[in-house]
């Protein structure tokens, strides 16, 4: 569960083409990460992915299943974004739970996850607290936590992490590698950030202009990059 493949995907906004026929294959469990300058069509590639936007050209597929039509409901995937989207008149246990409950998830499973995500992001002792009584770092936390009891096949995260200061970002990208190990659910990941992109990912997509510049280890990126742009967008001497 949770393969991701992309064929000859294109987007076009009116007549500004901004995904420009991206092919690629994440496997099963893979923590995958986008980068590349801001405008080069990271976000708009993983809201492709996820169904929040409709491609114009090409092919995705889920788990081998074209889902390409599809809603982003019946996806699989799970959205976290850079601002939480956290409802504000409900508490935290109501904001984690919110998707089950919408679903029609019955009460005690909903209970469960949402306990059970809670223990995973420390959350325990917040459970009845508004968003606006939690810190940046914590509303992050629950952002991902609405995300994991949902139990999607992959978790897509926009630049969750822009928003935090430079202490809470480095924590939280712990937190995050550790939530991989932890549920081995694939992760795709957005970031502008080098240090985040060669500290978490199995695999990065450097992307420009809506092309695929490379995909590697963030080794092989490193120690050979394909085209001067990958060399300096990621920061080895070529
Ligand atoms: P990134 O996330 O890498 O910064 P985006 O995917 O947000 O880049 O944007 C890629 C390009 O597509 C940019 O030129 C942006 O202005 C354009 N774009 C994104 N969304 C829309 C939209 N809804 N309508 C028109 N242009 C858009
Ligand atoms: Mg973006």
């Amino acid at each position: 569960m949770g393969s991701i493949t992309l064929q000859k995907v294109e987007k076009w906004f009116g007549e500004l083409q901004v995904i420009k026929g991206v092919d690629l294959d994440i496997g099963d469990g893979e923590f995958v990460i986008f980068v590349g300058p801001s405008g080069c069509g990271k976000s708009t590639l993983l809201r492709l992915i996820s169904g929040l936007e409709e491609a114009s050209r090409g092919t995705i597929l889920i788990d081998g299943e074209d889902v390409t039509a599809k809603l982003p409901s019946e996806r699989k995937l799970s959205m976290v974004f850079q601002s939480y989207a956290l409802y504000p008149h409900m508490s935290v246990r109501e904001n984690m739970g919110f998707g089950l409950k919408t679903a029609g998830a019955p009460r005690a499973e909903i209970e469960r996850k949402v306990n059970e995500a809670a223990g995973i992001l420390k959350l325990e002792d917040y459970l009845d607290r508004k968003p606006k009584a939690l810190s940046g770092g914590q509303r992050q936390r629950v952002a991902i936590g609405r995300a994991i009891t949902r139990e999607p096949a992959g978790f897509l995260f926009d630049e969750p992490l822009s928003n935090l200061d430079a202490a809470l970002r480095v924590e939280m990208r712990f937190e995050i590698a550790k939530l991989h190990e932890t549920l081995g659910t694939t992760m795709i990941y957005v970031t502008h950030d080098q240090v985040e992109a060669m500290t978490l990912a199995d695999k990065i997509v450097v992307l420009d202009f809506g092309v695929i510049k490379q995909v590697g280890t963030p080794r092989q990126l490193y120690e050979k990059p394909d085209n001067l742009f990958v060399a300096q967008f990621i920061g080895s001497p070529k």
